[in-house]
């Protein structure tokens, strides 16, 4: 589990973190996961930028109905579908004074001009592809966070298709959602309590992009809102890195984990803030998650307490791999209890 790949262009996806998936998907699973780097590292290949990589690559694993995001999403206690998902960007804006500094130093906040934008939706369940409405938000709208009929306006207006929201269902969702409710909590739960899927990307002009999109946590009631589409807590993006985070929302939120582990990069490597962000939020809050990190170097890191989390990456010395991440060894050695 160490993550210490370098170079720029660099994009690192995540699958969710939980579960083990079950036997017959796990191929599939890693399929979709190579595939969305894949679509991602394109886009960095041709100088594209890092927002439309992560934005290619959660849609890939929304589309796919093997991930708790889009179609495929896990259902609230009333069978219905409710998404989250945000987008954030850091975009360097490159002065003379500020080329000069970066040649002399790393890129610390504050130390020069950065343009961060962020846009996300919550409660959606009319739109296959959650991500879109939330670079929609940001980009055609002075908010941040949208939800209720505002946000299905809003995806009309800039051209997004609506869907009926049972068109979301899969019957993969159907039965597990039927097995939770007659308490059937090994068929539900097994390898369903992940499935939330993020992407980070740093691209060839040094912004930085983070994307989280979830189809939230299995037997949330209705309006529950998690982590994934809120800034600072499941996702975040500044000039010295981008992180997107998967598990128990709440606890995340609570420590708005994304934030706190980008801005630890400032003095560490980004595999020690993965470690350090996990293991205090185990110690804190006893929850499991996950997440993945990327600096403006292209330096990955990644950690999960979960029982299984997986990830696809990709940068031009390495081309792109997959890894099955192991759990990380906590203070008592031990994996936490399923
Ligand atoms: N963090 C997501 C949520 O709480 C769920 C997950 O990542 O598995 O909605």
């Amino acid at each position: 589990m160490v993550g210490t790949t370098t170079g720029i262009p660099a994009l690192i996806v995540h699958g969710g973190a939980g579960g083990r998936a079950p036997l017959p998907e796990r191929s599939a699973r890693k399929r979709g996961l190579i595939l969305a780097v894949q679509r991602g590292a394109k886009i960095l290949r041709e100088g594209g930028c890092a927002l439309d990589a992560v934005v290619a690559a959660v849609t890939v694993l929304e589309d796919d109905p093997l991930f708790n995001a889009g179609y495929g999403s896990l259902l609230t206690t009333e069978g219905r579908v409710e998404m989250d998902a945000a987008v954030m960007v850091a975009k360097r804006k490159l002065t003379r004074a500020s080329a000069l500094d970066e040649r002399r130093s790393q890129p610390r906040p504050g130390s020069q001009p950065v343009d961060v934008q962020a846009g996300g939706v919550v409660l959606v369940s009319r739109v296959r592809n959650p991500i879109l409405l939330a670079c929609a938000v940001m980009e055609h709208t002075p908010h941040l966070l949208m939800g209720g009929p505002g946000a299905e306006r809003l995806a009309r207006q800039v051209g997004l298709r609506l869907c009926r929201p049972e068109q979301l269902i899969t019957d993969r969702a159907r039965q597990r959602w039927l097995a939770m409710m007659k308490g059937r909590a090994d068929l539900a739960l097994d390898g369903d309590r992940h499935g939330t899927v993020g992407a980070i990307a740093v691209d060839v002009h040094g912004n930085l992009a983070a994307a989280t999109s979830t189809g939230g946590i299995s037997g949330k009631l209705p309006g529950r809102i998690g982590d994934s589409a809120i800034m600072g807590a499941g996702l975040f993006a500044d000039i010295i890195g981008a992180a997107s985070a998967t598990g128990a929302g709440e606890a995340i939120l609570k420590l708005s984990l994304c934030r706190e582990a980008v801005l630890s990069m400032n003095k560490t490597h980004p595999q020690q803030a993965a470690v350090k962000a996990i293991a205090g939020l185990y110690d804190a809050t006893g929850a499991e998650a996950g997440v993945i990190m990327v600096n403006s170097a292209g330096r990955f890191g990644y950690a999960h307490n979960a029982h299984a989390m997986e990830v696809a990456m990709f940068n031009p010395a390495d081309g792109v791999r997959y890894l099955l991440l192991q759990p990380l060894k906590l203070a008592d050695g031990e994996a936490p209890a399923r």
